[in-house]
Order: C-alpha cells, then structure tokens, then sequence
C-alpha cells in the first residue's frame, strides 16, 4: 500500500504532503481519518510504520530538554543571584570575562563566599559590613575608587542588568573583582 501511494505521489508533482494541527473541520483530513480508523479495525491491513523525520525528532528532544531545564532553572535554590538576572535558559554564551561571572554568580574572592564554602569563619568584611559582591561594588570604604550608584533594594534587579549589558561598569567590575582577588587580605576580618 505504502509503495503505491509512493508511486503515485512521485507521478503527481503538484500534490504536496505537510503537517497540520488538527484534522477536525478539513473535510479531505476527516475522511483520512475516517479510513485510517476503518483500516485499524480491519485484520487483513499491514502496519506500515513511517519514521519520523531525524530533523523533526532532534526539535523535539531540544524542545523538552530545554523546558527541562527551563523548569529546573525556576525552581530550583542554587544560582539565585544569576537567576535575578538571566531568568531564561539558552545554549548562547553571554562572553562575559570571568569577574562579571564572579559578580554575578558571587563565586569570588568574597567573604560571604569563603564562609559559605567553609574557608572563612564569618561573611563579614574587615570594614564589618557582610562581604559581598554588592558590598565592595557600592558601599565598602576599602574599594572606594571602584564604586557605582548603590541601587535601591526594589531596583536591584535592573541594577545588575545594567551593569552587565554596559561596558564601561564591566570594565569597572572587572577591575574591582581583579583588585579584590589581588588583595584577599585586606577584607578578612582580623
Ligand atoms: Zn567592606
């Protein structure tokens, strides 16, 4: 049966074959329809089984790998910081240099970091303030001559969005985080 509608489909150029949504209201599709569920009743009808197209199948499996993700992604309690600011999954890279990803993710040389993963007794820098990477990008005295506008607590979110979609405070924060690193010591709590 398959070889036949086959021949007679490369016999007749202009009939095209395509996807739709739903058959209902199309009435060439109801009549397909009617006769597929007619042939499944009848014992004698072979089953003619059509691969789907590689192209198709590899859409889908990116489709619900990515809705995965995505779901994960809001739900889950790692990464919030880099959540406010990249809500959505994507396989594109942001090229962000390694301190924005500091900044951001606040995996750094940063006091509420290094008490967080057990390397400092306490989050606290040496001014006495919790040592984050907000702390030392707007309010700490020891990195005065790398500091921006404090945002407020309700602009946060745009803060940072800004701050990584503008160059000038990139290079800002890379030359923050740089000199964070370079001088771990001055912002440990004696
Ligand atoms: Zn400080």
């Amino acid at each position: 049966m398959d070889r036949k509608i086959q021949d007679f489909l490369h016999d007749h150029h202009h009939i095209r074959l395509g996807w739709i949504k739903a058959h209902i209201g199309h009435p060439g599709n109801e009549m397909a329809d009617h006769l597929a569920k007619t042939a499944t009743d009848d014992p004698t009808v072979q089953e003619v089984a059509i691969p789907l197209p590689k192209c198709y199948i590899k859409s889908r499996i990116k489709d619900w790998a990515m809705g995965t993700w995505q779901t994960h992604w809001n739900t889950c309690q790692g990464g919030r910081s880099t959540y406010k600011i990249l809500p959505n999954v994507s396989l594109s890279p942001q090229g962000w240099p390694r301190e924005i990803v500091q900044f951001v993710t606040e995996h750094g040389p940063f006091p509420s970091y290094l008490h967080r993963i057990e390397r400092q007794s306490t989050d606290n820098c040496a001014c006495g303030a919790v040592g984050n990477p907000l702390h030392y990008a707007t309010e700490c005295p020891l990195t005065e001559s790398y500091q921006m506008t404090t945002p407020s607590p309700e602009h946060l979110t745009a803060w940072y969005k800004s701050v990584t979609a503008n160059q000038g405070s990139i290079n800002k924060v890379v030359a923050l985080i740089r000199f964070t690193t370079d001088n771990e010591h001055l912002f440990k709590l004696q």
